[in-house]
């Protein structure tokens, strides 16, 4: 910045275009007034260094005696971009007015360019985190705040300016994504929806079809075709086992009173080995099969996560992991793994990297995905610092859990 002026230096290519004859402004600022400081003086700077922009906001430009709504919509309709000023206070009293009303603000909202500016960190509404923010902290905040303000759309897509993406930080969960068949036996994969790419997704998935696939992965858990999953199926064993149990007890117990006044003959010799193994593996069985379910669900629950593995393989490339620690719930963490596969390439080196990468996706990635979204690890971090803030990196989890098998 520029203290002697007050104005931001900027790049002489950026000039504020004339305006159409459907706009009256350029920018519509949207802020609360907890923020009212900071805007004002971000007007100020704007207007001086730009001395044709029109920018329209609240505390000048709405017409008394109309809704605050309406006084938006009109707002927005009538300037050629909107910025939304984010911050707690923000989220507080304008978000509520959005949701309130969004079926009038999604037409809106969605036909017109949004530049949302984090001021301060805050939660934003999921049906607006695939929004990408400029931060107030960035260096550069001015000049890419320009640049995108007085650019039209085609030129904010081939410039060099990249937003953060809204709230995306490396080890976020982004989605628990519960089965459409929630409800059923606990020996049932569960089944999740493979379209639309929900909502928190978007910003990461760029290809539907990639997200498709990587649900039918998961999705192709077989179910058991065992007759032991009809409950009347395991109720006749049971009672069978039982039985036979109590058969093999009788039947040993009466050839050991028998055989005191008779002689040892060779039939008592063929029944007290049959008694005794009817007595051992009976119950067995029995306990098995009253069992059953449990087992089975943990099975399937084994077979899920390694398909949740393979479909990492898929998602890894978007900085996305999938993990599942029940039938019923996936997780979908944001990880970015580039620094980590560059630990496997200096480790491993060229050659054998590949495979050790895809060895190690296929065979943790699910678990550490859902280590990071319950944010719980096994293990605390005694390494030096990795690759992720505030928790243990890809590179980090597979070493020691390596170490531990
Ligand atoms: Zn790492």
């Amino acid at each position: 910045m520029n203290t002697e002026t007050g104005t931001y230096d900027v790049s002489p290519v950026v000039s504020v275009p004339e305006l159409g004859k459907d706009h009256k402004y350029h920018v519509f600022i949207s802020y609360s007034s907890g923020d009212s400081v900071w805007v004002s003086n971000l007007i100020h700077i704007l207007e001086k260094t730009f001395p044709t922009v029109k920018i329209c906001f609240h505390e000048r430009d709405f017409v008394p005696g109309k809704t605050i709504i309406d006084n938006m919509i009109e707002c927005i309709q009538s300037s050629q971009k909107t910025v939304m000023v984010l911050s707690p206070d923000f989220v507080r009293s304008r978000w509520c007015l959005f949701e309130a009303n969004l079926s009038l603000f999604q037409d809106c909202i969605t036909h017109k360019d949004i530049v949302p500016i984090m001021l301060k960190p805050c939660q934003l509404p999921l049906h607006l985190c695939h929004l990408t923010y400029l931060e107030t902290d960035d260096e550069q905040f001015f000049h890419k705040l320009s640049q995108v303000l007085f650019s039209n759309n085609d030129q904010v897509a081939h410039s060099l300016i990249h937003y953060q993406s809204s709230l995306l930080y490396s080890g976020k969960t982004l989605l628990t994504l519960t089965a459409v068949n929630e409800e059923s036996e606990s020996w049932q994969p569960g089944v999740f929806s493979s379209t639309p790419v929900p909502d928190s997704l978007r910003a990461v998935v760029d290809n539907p079809q990639t997200y498709k696939q990587a649900i039918e992965i998961i999705n192709d858990v077989r179910p058991p075709t065992s007759c032991i999953r009809f409950t009347a199926c395991r109720v006749i064993i049971c009672v069978f086992c039982v039985l036979l149990t109590m058969f093999g007890i009788v039947l040993s117990a009466a050839i050991g009173i028998t055989s005191q006044y008779i002689q040892v003959c060779p039939r008592v010799l063929l029944a007290l080995p049959l008694g005794i193994a009817a007595a051992i593996c009976v119950p067995t069985i029995f306990i098995k099969t009253v069992c059953w379910n449990k087992q089975k669900a943990k099975t399937i629950i084994q077979a899920m996560k390694k398909k949740a593995c393979q479909a990492n393989l898929l998602l890894n490339n978007s900085s996305l992991l999938v993990g599942t620690s029940s039938k019923s719930q996936l997780f979908f963490v944001y990880v970015k793994l580039s620094d980590c596969k560059k630990t496997f390439q200096t480790v491993f080196g060229c050659v054998l990297s590949k495979n050790m990468w895809e060895k190690s996706i296929s065979t943790y990635s699910s678990d550490y995905a859902c280590c990071l979204a319950k944010k719980h690890f096994p293990f605390n971090s005694t390494e030096p610092p990795g690759h992720l803030k505030d928790g243990i990196c890809f590179c980090q989890y597979v070493a020691a859990q390596m170490k531990n098998d």
